[in-house]
């Protein structure tokens, strides 16, 4: 088994974040496997050394090894952009215009409806339309531009029509399945399946390279749990949907899909979910302030080490 933590370094691990790290690494230890870390650095604008270097002090605070050297995303920029070329190449991605304002505007006008997917507003297909032209596509022509002014999204419906199979367990007849180890957020559990009409109208045409990025936390995510051979992913029940996305994408690029442990999130007294805004309930101050990793194993309802 080998497992992994995949923070981004944007700000202070708090205790969400120790107990998903927590978690994956007791889970590969006690199956004799093994548990990498990995930095979600992509995003250059948010990033910081500091909070890098946060993250390491935390986690080996907390009694957590893992294997170096760590894996950086931001080191891996070529090769999310030939994934990207092959899937152009291919005619799954198109480039999109859209400020965020005008998809508001789009889903906001009286006869669309708004549907939230895991990454917002459901794309309206503003610029898909105009973006299509096959030959260009099917004789691999162009390159992809990498402009930086625009976005490039996924053509779901293209996607889904290339990996959905037959899948008996749900009334839907084609969609992608994974098996959920521990529980999605409605207590999804087994086999779990996207049905070709939840991708299309609930996830819709997802951005795989950002504005000014280059990639996506999507992309990256399923390039890089594959390149690191990854068999269970453990994260939060906030990331099952997105689960969805990513096993399209596997798919799409003849990668493994791995096991899926989505773990309960963790609230405040209040019953609000932490975020990293949260400073309050950062690691730092715990120890700061005396806290024993123990004590922030028995905070988030792990078993002390065995
Ligand atoms: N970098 C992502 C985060 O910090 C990781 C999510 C995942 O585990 O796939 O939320």
């Amino acid at each position: 088994m080998i497992t992994r933590f995949a923070p981004s370094p944007t700000g202070p691990l708090h205790l969400g974040h120790a107990y998903s790290a927590m978690l994956a690494h007791d889970m590969a230890m006690a199956a004799g496997g093994r548990f990498l870390l990995r930095i979600e650095d992509i995003d250059q604008s948010r990033a910081r050394p500091k909070w890098e270097q946060q993250i390491y002090d935390d986690l080996e605070w907390l009694g957590l090894s893992w294997e170096v050297p760590v894996m950086r995303q931001s080191d891996r920029l070529s090769v999310y952009s030939d994934v990207l070329e092959d899937l152009w190449q291919r005619g799954y991605l198109f480039a999109c215009d859209c400020k965020r304002r005008d998809i508001f505007d789009a889903v906001s006008a009286p006869h669309a409806g708004p549907v939230m997917g895991p990454d917002g507003l459901v794309y309206p297909g503003t610029c898909y339309a105009q973006a299509f032209d096959p030959v260009l596509f099917n004789h691999g022509h162009n390159r992809l531009p990498h402009d930086p002014d625009r976005a490039y999204r996924l053509r779901m419906s293209m996607a889904a029509e290339t990996v959905c199979e037959p899948c008996m367990k749900t009334s839907s007849d084609r969609g992608v399945m994974f098996t959920e180890a521990m529980m999605g957020p409605n207590g999804e559990k087994g086999d779990v399946v996207f049905g070709d009409h939840t991708l299309i109208h609930g996830i819709g045409d997802v951005v795989l390279a950002r504005r000014d990025m280059g990639t996506s936390y999507h992309l990256s995510v399923v390039v890089d749990d594959a390149a690191q051979g990854v068999t269970d992913v453990v994260r939060g029940q906030d990331l099952f949907e997105a689960t969805a996305i990513h096993v399209v994408l596997q798919r799409l690029l003849g990668l493994p899909t791995p096991r899926y442990h989505h773990h309960k999130l963790i609230h405040d007294e209040a019953g609000r979910r932490l975020a990293k805004r949260d400073d309050a309930r950062a690691i730092a101050l715990y120890r700061s302030e005396g806290a024993s990793p123990d004590d922030i194993r028995r905070m988030v309802g792990l078993p002390a080490p065995s």
